[in-house]
């Protein structure tokens, strides 16, 4: 008789027939059972469909994928989330566990994540890429402290460094498949970042699993020689173990004290780190064992303490309460070690269901509560417990509050953490920019920083910098810090120096231009600075009480000393009337900084003609010399002086120009772009609509000299609904 295939029937709630998950391999298909078994009880059937869905999604994205192992790729995500699944984490942590390498490894972005996932699991997988994408390799070893700090600087959501750490420890897991010298690697980084991490979590399962296969992947011979001593020596002891645990669990029966009592193994990397710490031979290490007890609450924990050195003798001085005075990682425990008569002290650890479950996965027993405290009122109270035992240990004295302090620290941290090209991480106050990075780098390089690169990418000086970002400062030597810096750096060290700049420039430009005003009141006395002597002018010095002749020039030149006067007081007896007719005026460059002003109401530029007046405090303040706000009796009193330009003045000028235009659609772009065609740039512009049909536009345009703004002016004449274009 021919047998006849029934199709399979998919059971209600369950996978779909055509899914990807139905098509996949056997392997795979045992993998995705152990997931949903193990989320049974945890997570509602809706839930889990959406679980499915997820491993269907990740199939498919990773398809023809496989790990070094030759094992299809969705193999790795699907343990990930299977390490998550067994901490009970919540359901978009096991979703974004499964699809944590999609972003990575496949065409997929955040934003289709989102749409197919939900937004919450699209940020942890992002969140996750974002780790990834951290290179790792040409990172010195010495700041592996700084990376685990960045690690967490970098994360939003401590859900992104459980995935993370899941994810490393499976592919510990399965490092065997790899060459020996990506072992090394691989877990020389898993011990340098990832197990530290951990423990600041206090996740100590976490820690211990990655620190042994770590210790097991980079020297697999001190790791069997050390493991193996540990199995023989408790094979040793079997009996005895067993004897003391039989005495504990009786006398509390006796008691009445209901508690789990477990043997405690030793984990192979932290017999090595005792060795080489202690400098001890593994024996000795070795000779203490130890049991852990677990009770219900938390008064009989200082009960069965009691309990346990009415047993047996106490070794003084090795009683540890860490009830009372948690470690900053949030554990507690009582610990005590007791001498048996069987000769070999037994270590204790005594401790509620809830430490038990802090001690061992850490911040995620938090992250746990508050994933299941939806569902009762049960739940409920135990996360009211929690939160009550912060506020404890935050009451109580010293370093408690330690530990959520760091990780608040850690987890908003003020801090940003950069690289500089060479991979060296540079941590700045948050908000800092480009020019705060080059200064934190060297003085010099802030102080003559011309163009800044971020990720590749060529960004404005004052662009804010973010955690992980590579920042390329690029310097010219010629470069000087300039005002505007002010306005924007953050750090001390950047302000200081720009300000201890500025300062130093306008010292030595008002030297400058005081020892021209100088030389030009000497000149108009018919004298010269040879006429005045040495003598005269300590004497004058010490009469102002200024220091040096430095300091009086620059006091002239910022008009706290008037030039002429001084020369009366020089050289007053000397002095020439006849030599009054000859006079030559202070050339200007334009570039001497707040020493020399630029007045705004006319806004000169090289080419008009101009005149200055000195004004205590403020330094010389340059006009046109048709400027309405000059009164032309004091004109030549002792508050003016009178000024040229340079043959070739410096920098740039701002000018005030108006323009009439009839409204048309991209009038003020042609403009724009007549002003950039000329070489000029536009610093400010307004518009004012007069009829509906004209307006004027009010520009302040950067140019060199008036020639310069003669011809900008006519190339905007030429423009066809242009009326009108004047210098104001
Ligand atoms: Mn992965």
């Amino acid at each position: 008789m021919p047998s006849i295939r029934l199709p399979r029937i998919p059971r209600p709630g369950r996978r779909k027939p055509d899914s990807a998950l139905a098509a996949a391999s056997a392997d795979t298909r045992h993998l995705a059972d152990v997931l949903v078994n193990t989320l049974t009880g945890n997570l509602d059937h809706r839930d889990i469909n959406q679980v499915l869905a997820a491993i269907d999604f990740g199939i498919s994205a990773h398809q023809g994928q496989t790990r070094v192992s030759g094992e299809p790729y969705i193999h790795h995500p699907i343990q990930v989330a299977q390490i998550l699944a067994e901490m009970r984490m919540d359901k978009p942590t096991i979703i974004a566990a499964l699809l944590h390498d999609v972003i990575e490894d496949t065409g997929f972005s955040k934003d289709q994540l989102a749409r197919q996932f939900g937004k919450d699991v699209a940020h942890l997988v992002d969140g996750v890429s974002k780790l990834t994408q951290i290179n790792f390799r040409n990172r010195a070893e010495a700041q592996a402290a700084s990376l685990r700090k960045m690690i967490l600087a970098m994360v939003d959501d401590l859900r992104v460094v459980l995935i993370k750490l899941a994810d490393r420890l499976h592919n510990m897991r399965t490092i065997d498949a790899l060459r020996r010298d990506k072992q090394i690697r691989i877990g020389r980084e898993t011990l340098d970042i990832y197990a530290p991490i951990a423990n600041r979590l206090g996740m100590h399962q976490f820690r211990h699993e990655l620190e042994d296969l770590s210790f097991r992947a980079i020297y697999p011979i001190r790791y069997r020689v050390i493991a193996e001593h540990i199995k023989r020596s408790a094979g040793q002891r079997k009996d005895l173990i067993r004897k003391i645990g039989k005495g504990i669990r009786k006398r509390l029966k006796q008691e009445g004290i209901k508690a789990r009592v477990i043997g405690r193994e030793k984990h192979v990397y932290g017999v090595y780190r005792k060795m080489k710490q202690k400098d001890l031979p593994a024996e000795e290490i070795m000779d203490i064992f130890g049991f852990r007890i677990i009770v219900k609450q938390l008064g009989q924990c200082y009960c069965t303490l009691g309990v346990m050195h009415n047993l047996y003798k106490p070794i003084p001085g090795k009683f540890k309460d860490y009830i009372a005075i948690p470690k900053a990682n949030g554990y507690q425990s009582l610990h005590t070690i007791l001498k048996t008569p069987y000769g070999a002290p037994v270590e204790i650890q005594i401790r509620t269901e809830d430490m038990q479950q802090v001690a061992e996965s850490g911040i995620a027993a938090h992250a746990l509560y508050k994933a299941r405290g939806k569902r009762n009122a049960a739940e409920q109270s135990r996360i009211q417990e929690w939160t009550q035992r912060l506020l404890e240990m935050q009451q109580s004295a010293g370093d408690s509050m330690e530990f959520i302090d760091h990780v608040k620290n850690d987890l908003f941290p003020d801090e940003v953490y950069v690289f500089t090209p060479r991979g060296e991480i540079m941590t700045l106050p948050r908000g800092s920019t480009v020019v705060d990075f080059a200064y934190a780098v060297h003085t010099d390089i802030g102080g003559s920083c011309i163009e800044a690169r971020v990720d590749n990418k060529k960004v404005p000086l004052n662009t804010v910098l973010h955690n992980g970002q590579t920042v390329h400062i690029i310097t010219d030597p010629n470069a000087h810090p300039a005002p505007n810096w002010l306005n924007f750096v953050v750090t001390s060290k950047a302000r200081a120096h720009i300000r201890h700049f500025l300062k130093a420039l306008d010292y030595s430009n008002a030297v400058k231009i005081g020892h021209q005003m100088l030389e030009l009141a000497l000149e108009n006395a018919g004298l010269y600075m040879a006429d005045v002597s040495g003598q005269k002018i300590s004497e004058l010095l010490t009469e102002l009480g200024i220091e040096s002749l430095d300091d009086l020039l620059a006091e002239i030149g910022t008009g706290q000393q008037i030039a002429p006067l001084i020369v009366n007081q020089l050289a007053g007896d000397q002095i020439k009337p006849e030599g009054h007719h000859k006079t030559r005026p202070l050339l200007i460059k334009g570039t001497e900084g707040t020493v020399v002003k630029l007045a705004n109401c006319c806004k000169p530029v090289p080419g008009d003609s101009i005149v200055g007046s000195v004004t205590p405090g403020q330094g010389l303040v340059i006009h046109q010399a048709a400027c309405a706000n000059i009164s032309s009796p004091s004109r030549h009193g002792d508050k003016w002086v009178e000024v040229e330009w340079q043959q070739q003045p410096e920098g740039h000028f701002s000018a005030d120009i108006k323009v009439q235009v009839a409204n048309q659609r991209g009038a003020l772009a042609r403009i724009a772009a007549e002003i950039a065609a000329a070489g000029s740039n536009i610093e400010n512009v307004s518009i004012h609509d007069h009829d509906g049909t004209t307006s004027s536009l009010d520009f302040t345009i950067q140019v060199e000299s008036k020639s310069h703004i003669q011809n900008v002016l006519t190339r905007i004449g030429r423009i066809k609904h242009v009326m009108s274009a004047s210098r104001v």
